[in-house]
């Protein structure tokens, strides 16, 4: 067996990152491992002086140099952290195991690599960028031409989720920065570690202080409500539940910052019975357990055309049954723990509930006894249910854990009715051979992303986020760089 993965000894102490310097305060919170319950780090809590600061900071740098850099010299310095990345992968890599417990080998092909991949794409989509113009003659015989220019938005705070700690950060700090912004950025409590190497990342990479600051703290009443109170602060991209989405929204109102929220989900796939049935049982076990079930775009529920409902169930429960459950470092390990012994409590009251709604407990649904260091850790069991209602509380509201409801359906038209009856609207999932049908479904999904035989494969330049409760506006591509910047139309007359 493995030993969990272990901080690097210079991440026992997390510091704040303001205006180019580490920055101590007088208060720290810890942070627990995952995997043993035992103390990773101090982490040092910004208060609303130091978030001031921050702004202040970020503030002053968008009037220096940095606010007259070219967009080649931003995309440079974002090729520059990127390389810092790629030299100290492996620390990035111990940082985001350790915190969240997830496999090393996911750690290592999702998490860092994404990272890396953010940074370098918006930097070569900021490059690409264009505005456009306009030409006119008026009655009067004047010739005009328009022109538009992309401007930053200003100072940009960013509040991150623990799910995907440094995917998400760098998601939205290399098309804030490429598009001119500064950023204060707060990532979970629950995961400070790869956001402080990140700002190490910057610091070595040599970009100015001030452009990227990094603030540690809680939500409410914490550094995340103060971020989001900031007069200074000229817009908020958000990720998180939809309830904090709701918070963050009315702190944003008070003085009209632009923001971005992307939320949760309760994402439905739909299995056809003519699809390539292999393929989507496969594709449905990775939709509903990656991370753990820890992926906003993860499916809770699950439609299987009834003709093939019980076989499908029957290969879900096998296919799940293998799925090595362990230490992160572990050959061949699938899901490592939950996130906290706290969140696992979370699941394990949707659990009860689900059987107290009437689910048939198909597997899963308890904690693995393993009888070694493991028991400490926050690992669950991949739990799937059949047989609850639609309107059951385990089928609308969203758990984010490892578990899924799979149900069967007749038609199209039902199915379809169905998975849009729900508040949400992030991702939704086709597994079909008959091409007319995947389209004419994928096209009725209320989502704002459905996928066709497969999930979660990603092109960055396409557009992310949801309807409903599942967020607002989108970010992606040319998304991203729309919103992180404002456009000015210039008229002249020639
Ligand atoms: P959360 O809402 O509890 O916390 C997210 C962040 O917001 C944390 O940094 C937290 O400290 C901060 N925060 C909390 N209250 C705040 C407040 N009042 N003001 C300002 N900041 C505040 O979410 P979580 O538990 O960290 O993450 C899980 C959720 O995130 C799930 O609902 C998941 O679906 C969602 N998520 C969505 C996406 C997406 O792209 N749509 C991606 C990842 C995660």
């Amino acid at each position: 067996m493995t030993e969990p993965h272990v901080l690097p000894a210079s991440l026992a102490t997390l510091r704040n990152y303001v205006d180019g310097a580490f920055v101590a305060t007088g208060r720290t919170f810890d942070n627990l491992s995952p995997l043993t319950g035992r103390l990773l780090a101090k982490v040092h809590e910004a208060d609303p002086a130091l978030v001031d600061r921050a702004v202040q900071a970020a503030r002053r740098a968008l009037e220096g140099p940095w606010g007259r850099t070219s967009v080649d010299q931003r995309a440079a310095m974002l090729h520059r952290v990127a390389d810092v990345i790629e030299r100290r992968f492996d620390e990035f890599v111990a940082a985001e195991v350790a915190d969240t417990g997830r496999p090393v080998q996911q750690a290592r092909t999702l998490d860092v690599a994404r990272a890396i991949a953010n940074l370098r794409t918006f930097a070569d989509l900021g490059r690409a960028a264009h505005g456009e113009h306009f030409e006119t003659r008026t009655a009067a015989g004047d010739e005009l031409m328009n022109y538009t220019l992309r401007k930053p938005l200003g100072v940009v705070a960013s509040i991150s989720p623990w799910n995907l700690p440094i995917l998400s950060m760098t998601w939205k700090a290399a098309p804030a920065l490429i598009c001119g912004n500064t950023l204060v950025v707060k990532p979970s409590e629950e995961t400070p570690s790869s956001a402080t190497l990140l700002a190490e990342a910057f610091d070595e990479a040599g970009i100015p202080p001030g452009v990227f600051n990094l603030v540690h703290g809680f939500g409410a009443g914490s550094a995340g409500e103060a971020m989001t109170r900031h007069p200074g602060v000229d817009a908020i991209t958000f990720t998180g539940e939809s309830r904090t989405g709701t918070a963050v929204m009315k702190a944003a109102a008070e003085d009209l910052k632009e923001v971005s929220l992307e939320l949760g989900g309760k994402n439905a796939a739909i299995v056809f019975a003519d699809c390539d049935f292999d393929a989507a049982v496969e594709g449905v076990v990775r939709s509903s357990f990656a991370n753990a079930g820890q992926v906003c775009l993860c499916s809770e529920r699950v439609y299987v055309e009834r003709p093939i409902f019980e076989r499908f169930v029957a290969a879900m429960k096998a296919r799940t049954e293998a799925l090595k459950i362990g230490w992160p470092g572990e050959p061949g390990v699938d899901m490592g723990s939950l996130i906290s012994r706290k969140h696992r409590e979370k699941v394990l009251a949707y659990c009860r509930l689900a059987l107290a709604e009437g689910a048939t407990l198909v597997t899963g649904g308890a904690v693995p006894q393993f009888g070694d260091a493991r028991d400490d850790g926050a690992f669950m069991q991949p739990t799937i249910w059949t047989g609850l209602p639609d309107s059951a509380r385990c089928v609308r509201e969203e758990v984010f854990g490892p578990v899924c409801h799979i149900a069967p359906f007749d038609t199209e038209d039902e199915v379809l009715r169905r998975a849009n009856d729900t508040d949400y609207g992030l991702a939704g999932v086709v597994w079909t051979r008959d091409l007319a049908r995947a389209h004419r479904v994928a096209r009725r999904f209320d989502t704002g992303i459905v996928w066709v035989n497969t999930w979660y494969l990603r092109d960055l330049r396409t557009p992310f986020g949801g309807t409903g409760r599942s967020g607002l506006g989108r970010e992606g591509g040319r998304w991203s760089l729309d919103f992180y910047s404002t456009t000015s139309n210039i008229c002249v007359k020639l």
